[in-house]
This record gives structure tokens, sequence and C-alpha cells, in this order.
């Protein structure tokens, strides 16, 4: 049986992240270069807009798309261009909404492979949205000379996708990298798990992977991750750039995989266990 300890790991997941931010407006914003954010005060949504058309990496929960979209409107932009839609990871807290936007927009859903089973179920919670285009590790998303690059960093799902792209800020070129996830959430079974055997190996891949990538501008799926809030007021009161941190990503990268290697550690001393 499949279903049973994947819906135990989402659900409880799902329980322990709640959190008021979740569905609170935050002030949409240019982070940098034609890079946008106009998600909630912690589910991130991220706007690349192009002459083209518009790329949103993520969609929510579908009670978030009036605020999404809102801010999209507030920026100047159309909802209504919306022309490629990007998730971080098949956890609802990031695509429950995937089916609605494409619906509204006719957008192309494009998801990385391991992630469109999830992405395509209609179990409660799942978006049951088809999916355009499969990604795998490394493949370019291209739209009106933007061009995002899919990195595969699993564990945390299968097709967890941390994105890439170079962004121009006036004389500068930045590398932006927008973490998917590197968390082993309450419930995950990192020794023994019979329904993703290789989880843990894939998390050491990830982490490999993260401390890889070159990073100007710290991103990701969780305003939580990068201190959005703060660097937002900082942005405001007219400091530097604060979302170009990348020692901040380097200390998140390497706490993240130093708090992964303690619960695998705990895991195979006491097996049977899952993450708390
Ligand atoms: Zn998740």
């Amino acid at each position: 049986m499949k279903l049973p300890v994947l819906c135990l790991a989402a659900c409880a997941a799902l329980f322990a992240q709640t959190n008021t931010d979740w569905h609170r407006a935050f002030p949409p914003f240019r982070i940098a270069g034609n890079l946008y954010y106009v998600g909630t005060a912690d589910l991130a949504v991220y706007l690349v807009q192009t002459p083209q058309g518009n790329i949103p990496i993520n969609s929510d929960f579908k009670e978030d798309v009036p605020l999404i979209k809102n801010s999209i409107e507030q920026l100047g932009f159309r909802y209504a261009d919306t022309k490629i839609l990007l998730i971080s990871h098949a956890h609802g807290d990031h695509d429950e909404a995937t089916g609605v936007i494409v619906k509204d927009t006719g957008a192309k859903l494009m998801v990385m492979a391991q992630d469109i089973p999830e992405e395509q179920s209609t179990a409660a919670g799942r978006p049951g949205a088809h999916v355009d285009r499969a990604l795998k590790d490394g493949d370019v998303v291209e739209l009106g000379g933007s061009k995002l690059v899919a990195h595969l960093t699993p564990g945390h799902t299968k097709g967890c996708t941390t994105w890439t792209m170079q962004l121009r800020n006036g004389d500068r070129t930045l590398n932006a990298v927008i973490v998917g996830s590197p968390n082993v959430n309450p419930g995950y079974i990192l020794v023994g798990n019979r329904d993703y055997p290789g989880i843990a190996d894939d998390y050491v891949k990830t982490f490999a992977v993260l401390k890889s990538l070159p990073c100007d501008l710290f991103l990701g799926a969780h305003g939580a991750y990068f201190g959005l809030a703060a660097k937002y007021e900082r942005m405001k009161a007219g400091a530097a750039n604060p979302f170009i941190d990348p020692d901040g990503y380097k200390a998140y990268v390497a706490e993240r995989e130093d708090t992964f290697r303690k619960e695998w550690e705990r895991q195979k001393h006491y097996p049977g266990s899952t993450a708390k």
C-alpha cells in the first residue's frame, strides 16, 4: 500500500507547518531585474515578467489565488498574460492551485517528471492538473528572452525542483537561486522507506547540488527560508538589495544539511522512527 505512508507524511507536514503567514497578503515588489515577488507572507510565488508574457513559480493553495492575482495586477502586469506555470515541488502549499491558474489563463504547466504523478493526482489536496511538459534535471524553460534552469533537488519530494536564473541588474548579472526545499518534514522516513527507498541518498545529492550553485540572490519556496519579511523591510528602508545574500545562502544550506544528517543518524539508531 503506497498511499497511507505518503498521506501520513504529507498530512503531518501540513498540520505541523500551518502558519498564520500562509494566507496573509504581502506587498508585491521587484526583487531584481525582471523577477518579482507576488506570493503571500510566507508562501512564495515568483513572477518572471517578459515581453512575451509571464512565468509564475508556484501557485500556493486555491484560496490564495485572489491574493496572487491582485499582486500581479498591483505591479501593473496582467494575470491573463500568464504563459508558463512552474512549481517548487508537488505539495499543496506550492501547487494546490496549479489547475485553477491553468484554467484561468491557459498557461502551460511544466513540472519535474518525478513530481508529475502527484501533480496530476485528483486525491484530496492534490491539484489534478494536466502537465504539458515533463522536465528533467538541467532543462531550460525559456520565454521572452528569460531562461530558467530546473535543478532536480529530490528528497523532500521525488521531483523537488530548485530554479535558477540570471538577471540583469544595472551593470551586474545576478545569479538567483530559488530553493525547492531541503527540509525533512514531520513523519518522513529516511531509513527503510518502502515507498521511497532512495530518499536519504536523494537528500545527500540535493545538498551537493545546492552547494554547487552560484548564488547572489537567495530565494526559496517559503519566505521563512530566506527571511523575506526582514529583508523586505530593509529594502523599503533603502538598503542595498538585501536579497543579494550569498553568505546567508551558504549558511542556510549548511544548517539544513546538518539538520538532515542528524535526523538521518537518529533514524539509523532508532529504526522505525520518523522525523518530528
Ligand atoms: Zn513541501
